[in-house]
């Protein structure tokens, strides 16, 4: 146990991974005016190459949630090196193409660069759940095929038309809605047929099934469509359980009778990321790659090598001590266990903490995992830091990759009753996006790390650093 009000040994550096190339002093940066904090920056404005203490850039740094001077209060770091090396990975895997699966706005993290960058690595496609999305994406110049799956059967789909937007059909009014919409666009629309293969969320249903590819075959001859694509989704996420094996099954007799029909589909498509880890023979042509890509492993109890994208940080904005037996934030749920440091941190479940994570939740601060005391709020939470010296400006990670034993986005959902999916696109649009450049070197050729974890020695023994998922 660390002895409360210990003074810092000045020999070695005890800050934590994010301060260890910050400036020395503790107090929180002045306010500047002409840069607001909320301001979403591609890099920090102030010494981008700055060599740290090793002489690598401290640019780089920031990619593993090590906050250099300047940092913002809060911000999401989206490291595009982790989507890069993701993209590679589950490439190598799919036997067929990959589609970079971006909806909501890339499960948080910036459709647009996560695009861009898993483009540039190895996927071919991208998927969205809403025309307005595709569109977002050819608004900032992206040609690569999209494909847009969740829409009303009487929308206009004309601008997604004219924009080359693939198209899903999975019901006999959404071909007519499209066909239509062709039509008066003067396009012919390229289209994937959505069968349901018994997920029953979304898809022509199989009675529907000879009907609908009758229909498509007869839209085809009048130039109105083309079926590009037949397509399903899977009811097992991580691509195992036996409902798997029927569903291909289920699946290869749709794709027999849309042939009888005289269709010729290019690409058939069935797998998600679990799915093009664990189950080739659901690969096709093409795998939507989506949790992945995010580097989040989408198999419970495998490591597949994927690298978590996102670090959410954020500086103490305030520290005061508390006493022992002390109750702690509303309904004061937490009681100080002994006397120490409680920090302000300022992310609440506005932001995206889920506040059903209250309780087990833990974040990291001076070299440990420390535990949220009490109910996290709309736009704060407290941190205990036990008898760590910390003061305001400290930095905390809420999750990242977890290289030093920070918490992961997969602890959080484990914590939170939920899936990481979820607390990804919970991070909410008050978190400024910070975005590093996927570096253009080949895979296989690892970053240094530029915040190496610390040594043993260097965590206090009474904390849970060892409490990884
Ligand atoms: C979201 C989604 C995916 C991606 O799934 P992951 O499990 O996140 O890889 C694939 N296909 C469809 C239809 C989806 O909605």
């Amino acid at each position: 146990m660390t002895p409360s009000g210990r003074p810092r040994p000045a020999a070695r550096d005890r800050r934590p991974p994010g301060e260890r190339h910050a400036r020395p002093e503790r107090a929180p940066r002045p306010e500047r005016p002409d840069r607001p904090e909320h301001a979403g920056r591609l890099e920090r404005p102030d010494h981008p190459e700055r060599p740290d203490r090793h002489g690598r850039p401290v640019r780089a740094a920031a990619a593993h949630g090590c906050g250099a001077g300047g940092a913002p209060r809060a911000e999401a770091v989206v490291d595009l090196a982790a989507i890069a090396g993701n993209t590679r990975l589950l490439a190598a895997h799919a036997r067929g193409a990959v589609m970079a699966v971006v909806k909501a706005d890339g499960f948080g993290h910036g459709a647009v660069p996560v695009a861009r960058t898993a483009l540039a690595h190895g996927a071919s496609w991208l998927g969205v759940t809403s025309t307005a999305e595709a569109l977002a994406l050819r608004a900032a110049g992206i040609t690569a095929p999209v494909l847009s799956w969740l829409h009303l059967p009487d929308e206009d789909f004309v601008p997604a038309l004219r924009a080359g937007v693939d198209l899903a059909v999975p019901s006999p009014s959404h071909l007519a809605g499209i066909a239509a919409a062709a039509d008066r666009a003067r396009v012919t629309a390229r289209v994937h047929l959505k069968v349901d293969t018994g997920l029953r969320r979304n898809g022509v249903a199989p009675a529907d099934w000879p009907a609908v590819v009758e229909q498509a075959r007869a839209l085809e001859r009048r130039g109105l469509l083309t079926v590009h694509g037949l397509w399903s989704h899977l009811v097992h996420a991580d691509g195992t359980g036996p409902e798997t094996a029927l569903q291909v099954a289920a699946f290869e007799r749709a794709a027999a009778v849309a042939r009888r029909a005289g269709l010729r589909p290019a690409l058939l498509h069935l797998a998600n990321s679990g799915a093009c880890l664990t189950a080739p023979r659901t690969h096709y042509d093409l795998v939507r790659v989506g949790l992945g890509l995010y580097g989040v492993e989408p198999v419970p109890g495998r490591d597949h090598g994927l690298r978590p994208a996102m670090t959410l940080r954020a500086r103490a904005v305030a520290a005061r001590p508390v006493a022992a037996g002390e109750g702690v934030s509303y309904g004061h749920e937490y009681t100080a266990a002994r006397d120490g440091t409680l920090l302000l941190v300022p992310l609440g479940f506005a932001d995206g903490v889920p506040r059903a994570a209250a309780g087990r939740a833990r974040m990291w601060v001076a070299g440990s995992r420390r535990p949220v005391a009490g109910r996290i709020a709309m736009d704060q939470c407290v941190l205990d830091a036990g008898a760590h010296p910390v003061g305001p400006g400290e930095e905390v990670l809420v999750f990242g990759p977890g290289d030093h034993g920070e918490p992961t986005v997969a602890d959080w959902a484990r914590w939170a009753g939920t899936n990481p999916h979820e607390v990804l696109t919970g991070i909410g649009p008050r978190v400024p996006r910070r975005h590093l450049p996927a570096p253009g070197r080949p895979a296989g050729n690892p970053t240094p790390d530029p915040c190496p974890s610390p040594s043993p020695s260097d965590s206090a023994t009474d904390e849970e650093t060892t409490d990884r998922a």
